[in-house]
């Protein structure tokens, strides 16, 4: 009997044992099972990893580009399109606008900074980094009459410019447009066009509505003459491009009226004569100086439309199309060269007079310090009197290595004509 007890008592104990041990298997092959899940995580956490490596391969700044990719996923974009409705009507105008990416900054996978989510908003998107070398952006909000993002064409932002201006014009006013920004940013792009035959500029469009206006019946018997001039501003001094370069001298008479001596104005009856004088002017102002950029970047560029009524002398109503110097050039006070210094100062003087002289058009009656620079000199007429319109288009360019120019760009505009910009992105 014993026997038969001891059997059993060892078949219990194996049976125990075997129960035992089938939990403990089991436990096993759950961590087992849980490393390899963990271990395939990884390897695909490192899978992803070298696969942004791979598309951000050779471009140091990836992960402030999958920031701002990030930061744009949250944003809803409603960006201005041709054809929205011009609903501002100010007597001066600020907006901003973003050229796209070259090719030479795609190839280098330059990091676009800049988002134009709304028609009127622009954000920028600094890249920081912390003490502790962590990365961060910060993410800064401009507000403007109207933002162009690079998707906009010249046509574009004519409308929403100097069109308006033109009928300032005429109705007898004095109107200035001017694109200010940094070299390379795209004024001489917006103000000239894209060379011949490819996109017209503000210039060539201005001068076709001049003369569709010129057909209205109400313009028709005001017995209208329409002539050009084109001059610039360099150092201070004015040279008419119209004429070889000629140094012209800037005088202003008892009567407080500005005038430049012997400034070659051509009567123009038609689009094309007046296209003519851009190109010869264009082709004046990148003569004889080193290479064409670095000479047009340094002089403000003066393009006018006037309107004269009869055979009377009188002025009815003007427009000045300004493509200004390189704002980086002001700014620039490490040069070495004493030349290059003192140009510097002389375009940083011209656009600090310029952003006070329209401030002061905005707030009528305060003084008006045209003084300041040739350049406000010669605009005086178009900073006063009720029939004076302005607009300026701030250029930036996208890319990061430009975004400190950037946001100097942004604040100068932002001065010029101050708008609030409380309202969140992310209502
Ligand atoms: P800036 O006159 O401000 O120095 P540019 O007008 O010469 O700058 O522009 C620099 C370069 O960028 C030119 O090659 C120009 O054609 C190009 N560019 C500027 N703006 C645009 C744009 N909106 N679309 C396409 N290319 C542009
Ligand atoms: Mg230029």
């Amino acid at each position: 009997v014993s026997g038969l007890a001891e059997t059993f008592k060892d078949a219990a104990s194996t049976k125990t044992k075997a129960k035992k041990k089938s939990s403990t298997v089991k436990e096993v092959e759950k961590l087992q099972k849980n490393r390899e899940l963990r271990r395939q995580k990884q390897a695909e956490k490192k899978e992803e990893k070298e696969a942004l490596l791979t598309i951000h391969s050779g471009n140091p700044n990836w992960q402030f580009q999958e920031m701002i990719k990030d930061y744009q996923g949250k944003l809803e974009f409603k960006p201005l399109t041709e054809t929205d409705e011009v609903t501002e009507n100010h007597q001066i105008t600020v907006c901003v606008r973003k050229r796209p990416l070259n090719r030479k900054e795609k190839l280098s996978k330059e990091v676009d900074v800049i988002s134009v989510p709304r028609k009127n908003l622009v954000v920028v998107h600094e890249p920081k980094n912390k003490v502790d070398l962590t990365k961060y952006l910060e993410n800064q909000q401009f507000r403007f009459d109207y933002t162009f993002d690079e998707m906009c064409n010249n046509e574009t932002v004519y409308n929403f410019t100097a069109k308006p201006l033109v009928e300032t014009i005429f109705e007898g006013g004095m109107a200035t447009c001017f694109a200010y920004g940094q070299t390379g940013s795209g004024k001489t792009h917006t103000m000239s066009g894209a060379g011949h035959g490819r996109e017209k500029g503000i210039y060539a469009m201005v001068a076709m509505d001049v003369f569709r206006c010129l057909r209205y019946p109400e313009h028709e018997n005001k017995n209208l003459m329409v002539s050009s001039s084109y001059y610039e501003i360099y150092g201070g001094k004015v040279y008419d491009l119209l004429a070889k370069k000629a140094r012209l001298r800037v005088l202003e008479d008892g009567k407080q009226q500005v005038q430049i001596v012997g400034l070659t104005e051509k009567i123009v009856k038609s689009v094309e004569e007046v296209l003519f004088l851009i190109d010869c002017g264009n082709n004046a102002r990148t003569s004889g100086r080193t290479t064409a950029n670095s000479s047009s970047s340094r002089s403000h560029a003066i393009f006018q439309i006037t309107l004269r009524q009869g055979n009377s002398q009188r002025i009815y109503g003007r427009i000045h199309l300004i493509d200004l110097a390189g704002n980086e050039r002001g700014a620039d006070t490490s040069s070495a060269s004493r030349i290059t210094r003192l140009e510097g100062a002389e375009i940083n003087k011209s656009l600090l007079a310029l952003k006070e002289c329209i401030r002061a058009l905005g707030r009528k009656g305060s003084h008006l310090p045209f003084r300041g620079s040739t350049l406000t000199l010669v605009l005086r007429d178009s900073f006063i009197g009720d029939k004076t319109k302005t607009c300026m288009i701030a250029m930036i360019s996208p890319g990061m290595s430009s975004c400190e120019h950037s946001i100097n760009t942004l604040r100068y505009a932002d001065r010029v004509k101050e708008l609030a910009s409380n309202d969140s992105l992310f209502e």
